[in-house]
């Protein structure tokens, strides 16, 4: 077992078989607590990570955050009870308009004060929209209306945001910053270290067929991206640019779609011609030194400026 860094998990649904690759079954949950039990890790409500890392304290190695996105029913008739006996707070990311409109996946507003008692509720939109393909009127009224529902129903506002379906632009960041949220998670595999940034912080999901064992590995790679940064329109990457302080003169670049090759870094710089043309509406590219990491998302930005 190596600690490397705290990590943020994302559950979403729980004991749910209709959907597998979003569902977690009990049996999975329990074998991830155990695993956090047995080795000794912590189990730190979201707010205690953020405070460290604004206040400049150091991050132990062995915290882990667990958070739930979509406000399902699975959670308050499945997966609760296992947070209940194991004690392990969480922050859920409540998508406002399930639960207004009484969708039947969707906890009421009546569950989701009840289950307070035993973690955060946070913000996750209104309407679940592809954040990306909205212009920045659409944008803000998604924030606004469901912002307004949050407070109106659950008497206080939200502390922190993830984006739906984990995708982001710079244009979505900027408007998402407006709101005051003291930190927005993303969904990109990775870890938190005291110099990440609290706008964008790793998630990585606990769902389908993961790997515990393998996500807990992972340490975060300071890396300053200068490009790229966001999907050209004609989906090409050109070039990779990425400063890190690291010492290593060997790293690697996972680019989805397109696979992993070691690379040279000079100056402790990724410097690389990349020449590939993406098709996908979104692509991950990965940057590693050794098991440290860090992940961008690329999406095809409809109102963006590129
Ligand atoms: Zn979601």
């Amino acid at each position: 077992m190596v600690w490397a860094d705290a990590h943020i998990f994302i559950y979403h649904r729980f004991n749910d078989d209709r959907y597998p690759t979003t569902n977690t079954s009990l049996q999975e949950l329990r074998n991830n607590f155990e695993y956090f039990k047995a080795n000794g890790y912590e189990v730190v409500p979201l707010s205690k990570l953020v405070n460290a890392l604004k206040t400049q304290s150091p991050i132990p190695d062995n915290w882990v955050v667990l958070t739930v996105d979509d406000n399902y029913k699975s959670f308050y008739q499945h997966g609760l009870a296992l947070f209940k006996e194991y004690g392990y707070p969480f922050s859920m990311f409540v998508m406002v308009e399930g639960t207004e409109k009484k969708y039947g996946d969707y906890m009421s507003w009546e569950q989701l004060k009840e289950i307070r008692a035993y973690g955060s509720l946070e913000f996750h939109s209104f309407a679940h929209p592809h954040m990306a393909s909205l212009s920045d009127e659409a944008l803000r009224e998604d924030f606004e209306k469901g912002l307004a529902l949050f407070e109106k129903h659950l008497g206080v506002k939200p502390h922190y945001f993830s984006y739906p379906y984990g995708e982001f632009t710079p244009r979505v960041s900027a408007i998402a910053r407006t709101y005051g949220f003291e930190a927005i998670l993303n969904q990109n595999t990775g870890a938190v270290a005291s110099f990440s940034d609290p706008y964008n912080l790793d998630r990585n999901a606990l769902v389908g067929k993961s790997n515990l064992k393998h996500s807990l590995s992972y340490k975060a790679l300071d890396a300053q991206w200068i490009e790229p940064n966001t999907l050209l329109k004609d989906g090409m990457i050109q070039s990779l640019h990425v400063k890190t302080p690291s010492k290593s003169t060997k790293g690697g670049i996972y680019i989805s779609g397109h696979g992993y090759q070691d690379v040279t870094l000079k100056n402790s710089e990724f410097k690389q011609e990349i020449n590939k043309k993406i098709n996908q509406e979104r692509t991950r590219i990965m940057i590693s030194v050794g098991n440290a990491i860090s992940t961008k998302l690329l999406i095809k930005d409809t109102y963006g400026t590129q």
